[in-house]
């Protein structure tokens, strides 16, 4: 569990959070004490007069400290001032180059380095900047998950949160230890602990939670900040599931219904088969009609019916609108290596 105040802004706030922090149990206390922020004018963090603070907080309440860095010159300060464990941010994530030079300033130091996600939905860019940590030596690397930005955001999120990103991330590494910011996903302080919730149900391995004495009065991010209080009440009513169990009536029946699932799915896939089989027929009757292999009217046509049709068995239309996109798409790219086929006739 870590928590802790989005910005260092005052000494008082920070040793004032700190001790609270600490008495819940709360294993790593956060602040930043340099901000990124999205437009010129905001606060942007106190530096290293805050380093000073977080030391302070660490040794007066035992407890470790974290800060984000976005620059060599901030790891070496954050180093020298004994902060235990650095996180790099979404926005600096997305840079290549960026973090490789802090890397490289981490080489030959035993850090523990946090990479929160990059900022678009790009999952080899969030493990690359993972393995840039690794191969210049880092002792303990974790990925965070805080979502990721759009220029249109469904409702109630400040960043969705596109589970299959991080659900990829752990398929490739699954010793990495994963934790998620429900603070940044959601931005709105009365929806962190149903998003903390829902992490825990997604198996992840800890949480990373913005925490406030007083959050309406935050210089940043005040909307998403919680009380100590109110991180307590999380913490308390949060469930943690396990993966495996020794229930053997619950472990027959999950096998049960596997087997079932399983069947199903080697069906879905035949008729997948079938249905492309299809796809091929219909573009070799385009061929010799000379007609387009994407026909707008048709494709509307699908996403109508089959959209009704999913909505008769409470399957949402968006689903399986998805779902066909995809399917279509294979459909098209099929049609179009027989449409393909006509041109190299014709060259001959
Ligand atoms: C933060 O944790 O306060 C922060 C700036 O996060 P992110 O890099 O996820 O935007
Ligand atoms: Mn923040």
């Amino acid at each position: 569990m870590i928590a802790g105040p989005c910005s260092a802004e005052t000494r008082e706030q920070v040793l004032e959070t700190a001790k609270a922090l600490a008495e819940l149990n709360v294993q790593l206390f956060r602040a930043g004490v340099w901000k990124p922020r999205t437009r010129p004018g905001s606060f942007e963090g106190n530096g290293v007069e805050a380093l000073g603070w977080m030391a302070e907080a660490r040794q007066q309440y035992d407890i470790p400290v974290t800060v984000e860095v976005a620059e060599p010159a901030h790891i070496e300060q954050a180093l020298k001032h004994g902060i235990d464990v650095l996180w790099i941010g979404a926005r600096t994530t997305v840079n290549p180059f960026q973090v490789q030079r802090l890397a490289d300033a981490l080489r030959g130091v035993d850090a523990a380095v946090m990479v929160k996600n990059p900022v678009n939905t790009d999952v080899d860019l969030w493990q690359g900047a993972i393995e840039r940590f690794e191969q210049a030596g880092a002792k303990e690397v974790a990925a965070i998950h805080r979502g990721f930005s759009g220029y249109s955001q469904a409702p109630g999120y400040r960043n969705q949160p596109n589970w299959p990103i991080p659900i990829e991330l752990k398929r490739r590494r699954p010793e990495l230890a994963l934790i998620c910011d429900p603070s940044h996903i959601t931005g709105n302080r009365s929806r962190v602990g149903e998003m903390a919730q829902k992490a825990m149900d997604m198996h992840f391995d800890g949480l990373m939670i913005e925490v406030h004495p007083r959050p309406d009065e935050a210089w940043s991010d005040a909307a998403q900040q919680v009380t100590p209080q109110q991180l307590k009440n999380i913490l308390e009513n949060l469930v943690v599931r396990e993966e495996y169990t020794q229930d053997m009536s619950g472990l027959m029946q999950l096998e049960y219904l596997r087997q079932l699932m399983d069947s199903l799915d080697a069906e879905i896939i035949d008729l997948l088969a079938r249905r492309m089989e299809l796809s091929e027929q219909v573009g070799e009757v385009k061929k010799a009609c000379n007609l387009t292999a994407f026909q707008p009217g048709r494709w509307r046509e699908i996403v109508e019916t089959r959209g009704e049709r999913a909505q008769e068995h409470f399957l949402s239309k968006e689903f399986i609108v998805e779902l066909y996109e995809k399917i279509h798409h294979e459909s098209i790219r099929r049609q179009l290596s027989v449409l393909e086929e006509t041109r190299k006739e014709i060259k001959k």
